[in-house]
């Protein structure tokens, strides 16, 4: 049995069924999430003696294998295949900032969106992952921290796939890392990215859980949106904007929109001012960051000149903007590079 795979309830009863008292649960579950242990010499003292034999005899912490690593040259990036039990591979990407540690998480292997820019959709769909695998890259991000002395501050689900399609299982991952019995983290530093799924957004809404919500904008005509991100086609940008003013209004939270700048295709004074005319009225913060090449798509980061012109539409109209520092690029761990791309594979 491996602790790391189940829920709290499940984890309750498992001890309901070893006649174990319901409070242990309790203290086992804040060990496994605010400790992260690596094997079962740190259980608490308080445990009765023959609970931590049995656990230590009978469960594991076990987590994916990692199969391949790479560190960028700094070593404030790195990237980690994990295998999951099936065979299917995810990458994290763990990222080192001064005062911040974040993760990159992924949400399902390959993704059905098919965003012509983007290594995973280009991959195409696999599966879903399960709630205990999506925790898992986030205990494996912790784990990977705490070795170094550090400690994860944030996280992202950026990585693989996309998690408003994976509802149930991103939230309930979700749930059990925010639980306050247990590790407790802090919802508005988790973000979700989306491209856009409409329902899932208004659900999110409604959600006791208050994390960050980003979207994958990245152009803002139908036209051209259509042929970059055919979900477009489905959830159109009348129906997203409509999408997140509700959103808003009922989180009071600004959302943060991505543009993943391309030459000469998004990166114009056109997009910029398309932008505007949609998101004027909407508390946005617009997140700009260069494109990163992948392998089937001809599209090339855009020019200083581009960039400089695109930011001084936003001025103008006061939209808060930041320019995303890229990050693990010659590790292929940059944005939208998630793939198989470990040397063995
Ligand atoms: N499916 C979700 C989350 C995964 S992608 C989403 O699309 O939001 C995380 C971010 O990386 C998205 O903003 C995505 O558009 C961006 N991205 C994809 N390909 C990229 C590339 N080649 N260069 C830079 N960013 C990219």
């Amino acid at each position: 049995m491996n602790l790391y795979a189940l829920d709290f309830a499940a984890l309750e009863a498992l001890f309901a069924a070893w006649g174990v008292a319901p409070i242990h649960a309790q203290t086992v579950w804040k060990w496994l999430y605010r400790q992260t242990p690596l094997d079962f010499t740190s259980l608490p003292d308080t445990l009765p003696r023959h609970l931590q034999v049995r656990l230590a005899a009978e469960t594991t912490l076990s987590l994916p294998d990692v199969v391949a690593s790479q560190v960028s040259a700094d070593g404030m990036t790195r990237k980690d295949l994990l295998q999951l039990a099936d065979g299917q591979r995810v990458e994290v990407v763990i990222m080192r900032y001064r005062h911040r540690h974040s993760a990159c998480i992924s949400t399902q292997v390959g993704c059905a969106c098919d965003c012509r820019f983007c290594a995973t959709g280009q991959m195409g769909f696999v599966r879903h992952l399960t709630a205990a695998e999506i925790v898992a890259q986030v205990i494996h991000a912790q784990r990977t921290l705490r070795a170094g002395g550090q400690s994860l501050t944030n996280f992202v689900l950026m990585g693989m796939g996309e998690p408003l399609l994976n509802y149930e299982h991103t939230l309930d991952a979700l749930r059990r890392l925010c639980d306050p019995r247990g590790m407790g983290f802090v919802e508005r530093r988790i973000t979700l990215s989306t491209v856009g799924i409409v329902p899932g957004i208004l659900r999110l809404a409604e959600e006791p859980l208050r994390i960050s919500l980003a979207v994958s904008l990245h152009t803002a005509t139908d036209a051209l949106r259509d042929t970059l991100m055919p979900i477009n086609r489905r959830y159109p940008l009348d129906e997203l904007c409509r999408a997140l003013r509700t959103y808003t209004a009922i989180t009071q939270r600004r959302v943060m929109l991505e543009w993943v700048l391309i030459d000469g295709v998004n990166a114009t004074r056109e997009q910029a001012e398309a932008l505007v005319a949609h998101f004027a009225d909407i508390p946005v913060h617009v997140n700009l960051i260069q494109l990163n090449p992948t392998p089937e798509y001809a599209g090339q980061p855009a020019s200083p000149e581009a960039v400089e012109a695109f930011i001084a539409v936003l001025e103008h109209a006061g939209i808060p903007h930041t320019m995303r520092q890229r990050r693990g690029a010659p590790i292929a761990a940059a944005c939208g590079q998630l793939r198989r791309r470990f040397p063995e594979n």
